[in-house]
């Protein structure tokens, strides 16, 4: 039996799910089973007590051979008490079968509360873990898919744990209760009673099988249809600027279609076993009812009172019998979830991984002095950076120039750490990166993507997510040093503007400095630009620049603007992962590289217009340079 469990083994490490035989909520779980077993026992007190009062008390035949039944009447004063005071019966029953009502309240009420919570733990250990697994990870799952094992895999599991365990143990006790009891009130009935369950069983294991592959189909189904919407909400400017709605709401409705269709098929199935098994049950009462009313047939004699209790305990067994195929389908869905669940749990984390963990642990005083030491980078089997060497002092500021692809962003990525080389060694003042602690590390890094993304927050949310506890006035600076504080003071919120969905939607370059202002915030002694300054004009961009200058961080900069990296300490020109040129823009411009090239080509444009952004200058100048 699996039972999903959430648990940190240490504050500062990764939470893990284990699926064991226990978990935090087992004594929940033990309760709920308890409860449904005591509840199932009052249950079969009922026919009991009919049986008794018809036969025995009304039609004076001797009291059933079964032992609780004897001593409780004895307990009564015998037979005679009861049939002169027939309420007491009637008082019992309602007992008893309040009795049964507050025990399957409880069993309810605590498998809920145990499944909800061990729902809650895993769904905690999972973002947790997400958090914490590599970038390779995330670059190669989607999204959609991820989102879907967060979710609805955990509340599959959820339900199972909430309602169908205690199906089992309903049915269990059913059986082991009901069979005895149907034993010791008549052996020959029983037999007669049992005729069909052979039937009823091997429909419900063919229905099990049967309706496993039509749930998978109709998951799969779901999956591409959240797949389609996803895909269709994070491009609708595309598809609309394409003007490609009609093309793309046929597709959706492709997805759609096939959707509904094997929905329908699994609801005819359904359908279709609860009325075949309906027949079943009701021809099994009809034999009951038969042997009772013509003994001959079934060579029985049965009493009035043992005929009501059988066609009674008859109704309660079947019902368990007809509801375990949704049990067993449903079991099968939850060990298909978990499975899935636990896959996202096996992925080694960061510190975990055998490629990225190292002793990582060091925690030295970072003061920018990075080094790049033969190294090499593959991912997987696309080689990235070749034979790569350079060094930065600490407080200078580097541009790197080089085509799309040729393994900028590589470089930047494996100083945060998100990528270990394979082979060299990429120093961090004279320290081997593999033996700093990966978040430290990171913290000491000011890292603007060339994208940026901003969270549906207000703008101050956003700057101050490098530093909660930024003050007000080192927020408006870092804001007034990426150029944007200008902007914000124009909204009427200001700096409580939210930005996404219920805000203001920002320009691309508005966004890149409100990343630009996040990064400064952290004051942070290495400071990574990747083309951040891609989608902000000229003017705006030496601003910018300037700005940085005045900070001693060790600053690399990625840029397609030669403009831009004229006053940095150092050029580094790449190409195909390896540096083609290195030295200052002077020495680079007097050597008529390809620095020099692109920036004779790019001249023409900076002095026509000042207007240009970075994305402008990658479509012409790189186009021309590489003819
Ligand atoms: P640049 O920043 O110069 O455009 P990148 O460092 O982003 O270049 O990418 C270098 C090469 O590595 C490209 O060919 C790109 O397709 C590939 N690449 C980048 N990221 C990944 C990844 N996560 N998995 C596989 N290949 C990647």
């Amino acid at each position: 039996m699996l039972i999903l469990r959430g648990s940190r083994e240490r504050s500062d490490t990764i939470p893990r799910l284990t699926c064991w035989k226990a978990s935090t909520e087992w004594p929940r779980f033990t309760g709920a089973l308890g409860a449904t077993l005591v509840a199932t026992a009052f249950a079969f007190t009922v026919p009991l007590i009919v049986q008794v009062v018809l036969d025995s008390a009304l039609l004076g035949e001797p009291l059933p051979p079964i032992r609780i039944v004897q001593r409780s009447i004895s307990a009564l004063g015998g037979i005679t008490v009861l049939r002169n005071n027939l309420w007491i019966a009637a008082v019992l029953i309602t007992v008893l079968t309040a009795c049964n009502g507050l025990f399957s309240y409880l069993a309810g009420r605590w498998s809920a509360v145990a499944a909800e919570r061990n729902a809650r733990s895993v769904r905690d250990s999972l973002y947790g873990h997400l958090q914490n697994v590599s970038m390779a990870y995330h670059g190669s799952a989607s999204t959609g898919d991820l989102m879907q094992r967060c979710t609805s895999d955990v509340d599959t599991v959820r339900k199972f744990y909430s309602i169908q365990l205690r199906e089992i143990a309903r049915a269990i006790a059913m059986v082991m209760l009901a069979i005895p009891l149907m034993i010791g009130l008549h052996p020959g009935l029983t037999v007669v009673a049992v005729l069909c369950y052979p039937a009823a069983i091997l429909y419900t294991w063919r229905f099990f099988l049967k309706v496993q592959v039509t749930f998978k189909a109709s998951d799969e189904a779901e999956g591409e249809l959240s797949a389609v919407l996803q895909e269709h909400l994070n491009g609708v400017r595309v598809i609309r600027s394409l003007a490609r709605e009609p093309r793309e709401v046929r597709r959706f409705s492709q997805v759609n279609d096939n959707y509904r269709d094997v929905t329908m098929h699994l609801l005819r199935e359904l359908a279709r076993y609860w009325g075949i098994s309906t027949v079943i049950v009701t021809v099994q009462t009809g034999l009951v009812l038969v042997a009772g009313i013509i003994p001959d047939l079934f060579a029985v004699r049965v009493t009035v009172g043992t005929l009501v209790a059988f066609l009674m305990l008859e109704q309660m067994l079947l019902w368990p019998i007809r509801q375990m195929g949704m049990v067993l389908a449903d079991l099968g869905k939850a060990r298909v979830a978990a499975r899935r669940i636990e896959e996202v749990l096996r992925v080694p984390t960061e510190d975990e991984d055998p490629v990225l963990a190292g002793p990582g642990l060091s925690r030295p005083e970072i003061r920018g002095h990075l080094e790049f030491r033969h190294v090499s980078f593959a991912y997987e089997d696309t080689p990235v950076l070749r034979d790569m060497s350079f060094s930065v002092p600490p407080g200078s500021t580097v541009g790197i120039l080089g085509a799309t692809g040729s393994g900028k962003t590589t470089i930047m990525m494996m100083l945060a750490r998100l990528f270990d080389p394979q082979e060299g060694t990429i120093l961090v003042d004279g320290v081997d990166i593999t033996t700093i602690d990966r978040r430290w590390m990171r913290r000491h890094l000011g890292y603007v993507l060339q994208e940026p993304f901003l969270f549906a927050r207000t703008i101050r949310e956003n700057i101050s997510l490098a530093r909660s506890s930024a003050e007000e006035a080192e927020i408006i600076a870092a804001a007034r040093a990426a150029a944007v504080h200008d902007v914000i003071s124009e909204f009427s919120g200001g700096y409580d503007t939210a930005v996404g969905e219920r805000g203001v939607t920002l320009s691309g370059g508005q966004k890149q400095r409100v990343a630009i202002a996040r990064a400064l915030l952290m004051d942070s002694p290495v400071l990574l630009f990747d083309d951040s300054l891609s989608a902000v004009d000229n003017r705006t961009d030496a601003r910018i620049r300037e700005a940085l200058l005045s900070r001693d961080a060790t600053t690399l900069l990625i840029s397609h603007r030669t403009t831009s990296l004229i006053r940095t300490d150092l050029v580094l020109v790449v190409k195909d992962g390896s540096i083609v040129e290195t030295g200052s823009p002077r020495e680079l411009l007097q050597r008529g590289g390809e620095f020099a090239r692109t920036w004779e080509l790019q001249q023409g444009d900076y002095h026509a217009d000042n207007g240009y952004t970075n994305d402008d200058y990658r479509h012409n100048a790189y186009a021309a340079n590489q003819r």
